[in-house]
C-alpha cells in the first residue's frame, strides 16, 4: 500500500499565504509511491485548489457538517465540499474537546462525508490521563465502536484511520512529546484486530492506518517503521515548507 502523509494545517495562513506556500511545495519532485493530502482551513481552499499541483497533492478539508444543507450559521458542510476535496478530517481530538464533538456527531459526520463520495480521515486517540490508567486501547476501541456504527463494509473502502494519542500532539507553542513506538504499536495493533472483527481481515488489511503526534523529521522515520502503520497526520511541521518536504522525503 502506498504511505498516505496528511497535512492538517489547523488555523493557519490566509488564502494568499496558502497559495504562496503551496507553490513552494510544488517545486519539489514528489514520489510516485507516496500520496500527500493538503488540509487547509476552508477559506483556504479555493485558492490552494487553483494553486497546487494535483498530479503531487491532493486536498483535504478538516471538518464538515453532518447536514448536507440548511439553517446552521458559520457551518461547512460535505455537500459544498464536493468537488473542491478528496478527503475530510472527522472527529479530530481538538474538535472533540474544545466544539463538543461527540461520538454520536462524529458518527454522522462520517456517515455525511460518505454519503457525499469524499473520504473520510477519522481521528482517535486518547488523553494523558486515560494513558496514565492504562486505558490508552479501551478508549481508542470505544471510539472506533461509536464512530462506524452507521457504516457498512461497503462505506468502509475509502476511510482513512489516524491514531494521534492527544497526550502526543504538539500545543503550537514550541512544545511536542515524541512518543515511543512501544507506547503506541499495541494501539495499532489493537485498531487492525477491532476493525477485522466488525468488518473482516480484508477490509482491515486495507484501512489506511496513520500515526499523529508531534512527527517531524527528526522522529517520522521511527514511526513510519512501526508495524501496520501507513503514513502520518502532520499537524506543527506541516507549516514549514522544508521540514514537511523532509517528512515527504522519508516516507519515499
Ligand atoms: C494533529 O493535531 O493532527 C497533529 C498531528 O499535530 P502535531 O503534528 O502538531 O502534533
Amino acid at each position: 500500500m502506498k504511505k498516505l502523509i496528511v497535512a492538517n494545517w489547523k488555523m493557519h495562513f490566509n488564502p494568499h499565504e496558502t497559495e504562496l506556500f503551496i507553490h513552494k511545495l510544488n517545486k519539489a519532485e514528489i514520489a510516485s509511491n507516496i500520496d500527500v493530502v493538503l488540509c487547509p482551513p476552508f477559506i483556504d481552499l479555493q485558492s490552494a485548489a487553483r494553486a497546487i499541483d494535483s498530479k503531487k497533492y491532493k486536498l483535504g478539508a478538516q471538518n464538515a457538517h453532518q447536514v448536507d444543507e440548511g439553517t446552521f450559521t458559520g457551518e461547512v458542510s460535505a455537500a459544498m465540499l464536493r468537488g473542491l476535496v478528496d478527503y475530510v478530517i472527522i472527529g479530530h481530538s481538538e474538535r472533540r474537546q474544545n466544539f463538543h464533538e461527540t461520538d454520536a456527531i462524529v458518527a454522522n459526520k462520517l456517515a455525511a462525508v460518505i454519503r457525499n463520495g469524499l473520504k473520510p480521515i477519522l481521528c482517535v486517540g486518547e488523553n494523558l490521563d486515560e494513558r496514565h490508567n492504562n486505558l490508552s486501547e479501551q478508549v481508542v476501541l470505544d471510539q472506533l465502536h461509536a464512530n462506524l456504527r452507521n457504516l457498512s463494509a461497503e462505506d468502509m473502502a475509502g476511510l482513512v484511520i489516524a491514531y494521534e494519542p492527544i497526550w502526543a500532539l504538539s500545543d503550537g507553542h514550541g512544545n511536542s512529546t515524541h512518543a515511543k513506538p512501544e507506547d503506541v504499536d499495541f494501539v495499532f495493533a489493537a485498531i487492525r484486530r477491532s476493525v477485522a472483527e466488525m468488518y473482516g481481515e480484508d477490509i482491515s488489511s486495507h484501512i489506511r492506518l496513520l500515526y499523529g503526534g508531534s512527527a517531524d523529521p527528526e522522529h517520522c522515520g521511527i514511526y513510519l517503521g512501526i508495524d501496520g502503520i501507513d503514513g502520518l497526520l502532520v499537524g506543527g511541521a506541516s507549516l514549514i515548507a522544508p521540514k514537511f518536504l523532509d517528512i515527504l522525503e522519508a516516507a519515499n
